[in-house]
């Protein structure tokens, strides 16, 4: 979705008008670079130089290197990045400014009760809570929502507020910067998702829902201080905003050797990456390596391993193999089975497995929950080659029957990570994987969900061994091919030949 939407909008200005009648938005006079050549004022991003805490980059409002945020005045050997000069001088001018003084309390309060925020983290949250003093919240520049200066100073009328009235004039030439709204974006896009319908208050309103976000850890801040305090500052009475949840606050994927080819340099797009694979191996592989508590690194090789070695030799060939002999033995059906002390005992462990799952969830263990799911496909393995069906006749129903039913709950697992795979697995298995009525009806029971007699549906292969170093070579070959198609251009003494006119069009 787009934070400049009309959906967006209308939630800012809401907000904003909240804020500012509640106390939390103040006009002071700033101090801003202006760059001489270029006649303008410079927004943030716009200025460049020293950073005063680390001798860094800093950019605009913050460090590029210690993450800290810094206020343009305090840049040192500053450049204009439009025009690449040195003629920077600071004026004055009027801006509005968030107070993030007014919840320190609350906010305190939130990160202790409510451990919103990973263990590691804790610690500077806290930091950032307790140095927080303002933020300016509006810009010198024509791009932006517009200050919505009208319905604020209706509503000063109406109520009576004791606040200052926003100068219409002086507002026009401002716009909110982009940290304002960006935020806000979240709440923006459930409203554009339920086109306006007050459905999408069960979403943020009211502690009706649990909200969970993931960012990186450079968005700490904005996620921990700032954005907490404006849905605080913008809560009514009747409507309260949720606080966050809980925040997977990640650290860097770190790249290695993703020198993708020649023509497209480094790093991997998005796009780039979902050719090359299905978006379940990236899934896949991101889930198991999130770097949490410390930075990863992404490597070819690596990622190779896991989509061969977990994803394909262990979660596909247990389910490969199960549904091949129930076809072979059983006419693609579940078969009869009582089961023995051994098939019960398997089944006791998948559950244990299954609980582990669900607590590491709770605890926000993304990659330890997908570990367990994993585990599911393991234990069946290892009770399928331990029994050996395949030499033991008289324990094929019994293992095909309880193999089928750790398929199941695998499916189930696996959904949160892996979703594609998990509805090829419910085609197969002729059953329902993600319905509406949530996990613990899915998962209860999770064995012995499937009847025995159930037909199953058709058998497919879910994933396949890949070779990286191929793959990338072949890629490499397709923008070559690309680059030749696009030789076809003139030469300089051809470019010479050739007599160009400007014209201008006088009626039509
Ligand atoms: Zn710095
Ligand atoms: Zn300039």
């Amino acid at each position: 979705s787009d934070t400049h939407s009309e959906y967006n909008r209308k939630q800012t200005h809401e907000m904003f008008e909240e804020l500012y009648c509640n106390g939390l938005i103040n006009e002071k006079t700033q101090t801003m670079p202006y760059c001489r050549d270029d006649e303008r004022f410079l927004p943030d991003r716009y200025i460049e130089g020293e950073c005063p805490h680390c001798g860094g980059l800093a950019r605009g409002d913050q460090c590029d290197d210690c993450g800290k945020l810094v206020e343009p005045t305090e840049i040192e050997n500053a450049e204009c990045q439009i025009c690449g000069g040195n003629s920077i001088e600071f004026e004055e001018t009027d801006h509005l400014f968030l107070d993030l003084t007014k919840f320190k309390d609350e906010l305190k309060e939130w990160l202790k009760e409510e451990k919103p925020v990973p263990e590691n983290m804790v610690k500077q949250v806290r930091h950032d809570i307790e140095e927080a003093e303002e933020r300016s919240i509006t810009r010198d520049q024509n791009w932006g929502f517009k200050v919505p200066t009208e319905r604020v100073n209706e509503r000063i009328d109406e109520e009576n507020l004791d606040l200052e009235k926003l100068d219409p004039e002086k507002y026009d030439e401002k716009v909110l910067y982009v940290w304002f709204d960006a935020p806000i974006g979240y709440i923006g896009f459930t409203r554009e998702l339920f086109e306006d319908n007050e459905e999408w208050k069960d979403y943020w309103i009211n502690g009706h829902s649990d909200n969970y976000y993931s960012i990186g850890k450079d968005n700490t801040i904005f996620h921990t201080v700032i954005f907490p305090t404006m849905l605080m500052g913008a809560s009514t009475e009747e409507e309260q905003y949720n606080l966050p949840h809980y925040e997977f606050i990640q650290d860097f994927l770190m790249a290695e050797d993703t020198q993708f080819s020649k023509s497209r340099g480094k790093g991997l797009s998005t796009t780039d990456a979902l050719e090359m694979y299905p978006v379940d191996y990236w899934r896949f592989y991101l889930a198991s390596n999130l770097p949490q508590e410390h930075d990863t690194t992404f490597s070819w090789s690596d990622f190779e391993e896991r989509i061969n070695n977990v994803l394909n030799d262990t979660v596909g060939n247990f389910v490969n193999r199960t549904l091949s002999l129930s076809e072979k033995w059983f006419d693609n059906k579940v078969p009869v089975a009582d089961h023995t002390s051994r098939d019960e005992e398997v089944i006791r462990e998948a559950e244990k497995l299954v609980d582990e799952y669900e607590t590491e969830f709770e605890n926000h263990n993304l990659t330890e929950a997908l570990e367990k799911a994993v585990s599911l496909a393991r234990l069946g393995d290892q009770y399928l080659s331990e029994e050996e069906p395949w030499n033991n006749e008289d324990r094929r129903a019994e293992t095909i029957n309880v193999a089928i039913q750790i398929i199941r709950g695998l499916g189930v697992t696996l959904y949160p990570f892996t979703p594609d795979t998990s509805e090829k697995i419910a085609d197969m298995l002729n059953t329902e994987i993600h319905t509406e009525e949530g996990f613990d009806e899915l998962l209860d029971p999770l064995l012995g969900g499937i009847e025995a007699g159930h037909e199953l549906g058709e058998r497919e292969i879910l994933f396949e061994k890949i070779d990286t170093e191929e793959k990338r070579a072949e890629e490499e070959m397709k923008d070559e091919e690309k680059h030749d198609l696009n030789t076809d251009t003139v030469g300089f003494e051809e470019f010479g030949e050739m007599d160009i006119r400007v014209g201008q069009v006088q009626k039509v």
